[in-house]
């Protein structure tokens, strides 16, 4: 209501009053919806592992007597639980990223380094599957923001990857500089991604397939996450992808020309 207010006063012609105040209205009931739908799927999504807990729960207490029937439980029940863990882990992480301004203190970033490590991070996960991941190029100039949020998304990226590819074969993560920007690329041999859901992919708990995003333990949140990442950032994310061949994710990222990295150094290093 706040920012009718104001409209009206910065623009006292009808024509455009009416215009502003249709504009709002729109924006705040289409937030209103995306919030309400949020909830309603959060409270989907939770649902399923708390009853999975609680039912698990009984039947450990009813099987006391069997000690194989209770060990088989305790898995399931742990399974449940890191389900649960990963989460409530992303949906705090998504609605951080929500925000506004998130990134209030960037620093600067050698996004080089920062794309070696989240890929090194990810390095027992692709073992297990005996995939190889090759990094390969260079950005020339670094970027500005919060380290631990690219790192985050650099690494769902890298983790989708893996999850998604059969065994035995290869990611390889590009980076490079290209007019200003930054990119980088992660590519799989994946099973690709069918054209109609390319989009629908980065919107919250979106699934091409439910039942294997859960067994390999996915939120269904790790897109949405990098994307909003990227917003944060100035950046954007894009895909590419052809059913049976596999998937490339883009990340791409102002890079800091000179002068703004002198200003940002010489202001880092006063007191
Ligand atoms: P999830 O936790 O389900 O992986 P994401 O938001 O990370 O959630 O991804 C959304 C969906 O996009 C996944 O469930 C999967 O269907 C699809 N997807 C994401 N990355 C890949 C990939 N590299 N190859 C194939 N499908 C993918």
């Amino acid at each position: 209501r706040g920012v009718l207010v104001l409209n009206v006063r910065i623009a006292p012609v009808a024509d455009e009053y009416i215009l502003m105040l249709a504009d709002d209205r729109t924006e705040i009931t289409r937030a209103q919806a995306i919030r309400t739908d949020f909830v309603a799927n959060v409270s989907h999504e939770l649902k399923t592992p708390v009853g999975a807990v609680r039912l698990l729960a009984e039947a450990i207490e009813g099987s006391s007597e069997d000690p194989e029937a209770v060990r088989h439980f305790t898995r399931r029940l742990h399974k449940e639980s890191a389900r649960l863990t990963a989460l409530v882990h992303d949906i705090i992480e998504l609605s951080r990223l929500q925000g506004t301004d998130i990134v209030q203190k960037g620093t600067i970033i050698d996004l080089n380094q920062l794309v070696h490590e989240a890929a090194d991070r990810n390095k027992l996960a692709a073992e297990n599957k005996n995939i190889s991941i090759r990094v390969g190029g260079a950005a020339t100039r670094p970027v500005h923001g919060d380290p631990e949020l690219l790192m985050t998304a650099l690494r769902n990226l890298i983790d989708n990857a893996i999850r998604y590819s059969p065994e035995n074969t290869r990611i390889g993560v590009g980076i490079k500089s290209k007019k200003g920007t930054a990119l980088v690329s992660v590519k799989d041999q994946g099973p690709g991604i069918p054209n109609d859901e390319q989009d629908r992919i980065f919107e919250r708990f979106y699934r091409v397939d439910a039942a294997r995003s859960r067994q390999t333990g996915g939120t269904g949140l790790g897109l949405s996450i990098v994307k909003h990442v990227m917003a944060q950032h100035g950046g954007e994310i894009s895909l590419w992808s052809t059913p049976g061949q596999g998937s490339t994710f883009t990340v791409s990222l102002p890079e800091l020309d000179e002068a703004t990295e002198k200003d940002l150094r010489d202001s880092e290093s006063e007191p």
